[in-house]
């Protein structure tokens, strides 16, 4: 097993799960089998309790594990299925110790960080290594260098660079070069942040410098002198046009080959999928603009993967997907509202804020004949406009927003139960049967799919009657036919939601149905 670890440097946000990911991608265009590791150093057991508005989006994964976007990134970089083994967390690395503590497995000894939280770490990231059979193991250390939190790790990650074999190992850091009021590109940062390293007894083998724009070759032989990497191993990662670009970048670079040297890799093929969809992003031919009607717009990562499936989407219509923010608490204002879209998108939420803005969004979407797609909390509305302006039950609502007499979305009996005990989410991929003869099995092309979910409330089983004699189409459901999973409403030409977030498993060469459907219904009502 070849490791591959990737750490950071002079401050966060520098988009290391995108240099990680894109390094992933290269290796995978070599013939490689890459595993992702996400180190999160935070003491969160998992990213279900945080708030979008401070980290970006929740994802989620196939076994329902709730974690940082990054892990989003690894799975459409790099085309593979994750699972919480994937992500290690200061708190699942902890709970592990103490529970090995009270079962007496240290025999009596004093636990402590170096050996036994070390240990614990390595020996996390050594069997996910193995059982997934790859060849190459990645893993991203969270943070940076430095931070109080990541220090077990990076220690954990010091004892495997001297257990394992030079040829097996190579450590990748990312750091800032800022360029100064007169342009030069300043490399302190970086000697500060590689000297930090250096004292934690890490050396790095590459250095992946971030940077408004390309690094200069001067630039670049100073880094190489004051930090001790050859002058080759100092990649340039300027701004790009679109994080896709990442990896062909490295590959100018020369990163690859590199890495082909240090690791003693040979390279059993050459691939080209992402030089095609690169190729695709860069000469669209087609433009069209959807809204997306959220709450949290000022924070763009908290619809990230709603973002790049539009991407995806758009590769395959051969069109550009412009996203207009609209903030669903200022709707909210507005008595009569007029959007102008081609599209327009209301994605997952949770609570009342920005609700009723949300429903106006689809009202005018549907009475407009407006291209629509709605997710989650989006699915969720859409019934409730539908129950509200169609049916004629004024005050339908979802017993998660208010205590109404036509709850049209609730919670199961047996939720009921559960949520007193403390709530219970319905998390991860669950096969969902797709009607025959409905826009959703065109779309799709088969009646079983397979889709992850995070929601609790449900279409209340009660009003399925009432809202499909209305026109309204149910298209998925799951649980034997007890759970609604997708609408769709025929007399549209494209209105039409999922329980489910089709986000999440959406990927550049394969894309979501729901946005295709949703981005080609936007091109055809532009004509
Ligand atoms: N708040 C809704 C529920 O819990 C929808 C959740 C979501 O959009 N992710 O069911």
């Amino acid at each position: 097993m070849k490791y591959i670890v990737v750490t950071g440097g002079v401050m966060s946000g520098l988009g290391k799960g995108i240099t990680a990911a894109s390094i992933g991608r290269l290796l995978v265009e070599m013939g490689y089998k890459v595993v992702p590791i996400k180190v999160d150093p935070y003491i969160n057991i998992d990213a279900g309790t945080m708030n979008p508005f401070q980290h970006g989006e929740v994802y989620v994964l196939k076994d329902g594990t709730e974690v940082d976007l990054d892990l989003g990134h690894y799975e459409r970089f790099i085309g593979v299925e994750l699972t919480g083994d994937h992500n290690v967390t200061t708190g699942k690395i902890y709970r592990n110790v103490i529970e090995k503590e009270r079962k007496g497995e240290y025999l009596g000894q004093t636990v402590q960080i170096i050996p036994h939280v070390t240990d614990e770490i390595k020996s996390w990231i050594r069997r996910v290594a193995k059982e997934s059979g790859a060849d190459i193991c990645l893993v991203e250390i969270g943070g940076t260098v430095g931070d109080i939190e990541s220090m077990p790790f990076l220690e954990a990650v010091r004892q495997m660079h001297n257990e394992e074999k030079e040829e097996d190992f190579a450590l990748i850091h990312v750091t800032l070069i800022p360029l100064d009021s007169g342009g030069e590109q300043k490399t302190k940062p970086t000697q500060h942040s590689v000297k930090e390293l250096r004292s934690l007894g890490l050396h790095p083998d590459v250095i992946v410098g971030r940077c408004k724009e390309k690094l200069r070759e001067a630039t670049k032989k100073k880094i190489s002198l004051f930090c001790d990497v050859p002058v080759e191993a100092v990649i340039s990662d300027d701004d790009a046009g679109d994080i896709y670009e990442v990896p062909l970048k490295f590959k100018e670079e020369g990163l690859d080959e590199y890495l082909v040297k240090k690791l003693k890799l040979d390279k059993k093929r050459s691939d080209n999928l992402w030089e095609k969809i690169v190729e695709k992003l860069k000469n669209f031919e087609d433009e069209v603009t959807i809204a997306i009607v959220g709450k949290y717009i000022d924070v763009r990562d908290a619809y990230l993967s709603i973002r790049e499936a539009l991407k995806h989407g758009g590769i395959v219509c051969n069109c550009k997907v412009n996203v207009l923010w609209i903030d669903s608490e200022e709707l909210e204002k507005f008595k009569e509202i007029e959007i102008e879209t081609d599209g327009i998108l209301v994605p997952g939420g949770f609570g009342k804020r920005g609700s009723e803005g949300k429903i106006a969004a689809i009202k005018y979407a549907r009475e407009n004949d407006i291209p629509f797609l709605g997710i989650c909390f989006g699915f969720q509305l859409a019934v409730i406009e539908f129950a509200r302006n169609v049916v004629g039950l004024e005050d339908a609502n979802s017993s998660e927003l208010s205590d109404t007499p036509h709850p049209v979305i609730d919670l199961l009996p047996e939720q009921k139960e559960v949520d007193k005990l403390g709530g219970s989410m319905r998390l991860g991929e669950i096969e969902v049967e797709v009607k025959p003869n409905t826009i959703a099995h065109k779309l799709y092309g088969k009646t079983k799919i397979y889709e992850r979910h995070r929601h609790r409330y449900e279409v209340n089983p009660e009003y399925i009657e009432e809202i499909t004699k209305h026109g309204l189409v149910f298209s998925g459901y799951s649980d034997n036919g007890r759970r609604m999973e997708i609408i769709e409403y025929p007399k549209n030409r494209f209105f039409f939601a999922t329980q489910f977030h089709p986000e999440f498993k959406s990927k550049p060469y394969d894309p979501s149905p729901p946005f295709v459907g949703l981005i080609k219904a936007a091109i055809d009502q532009k004509l």
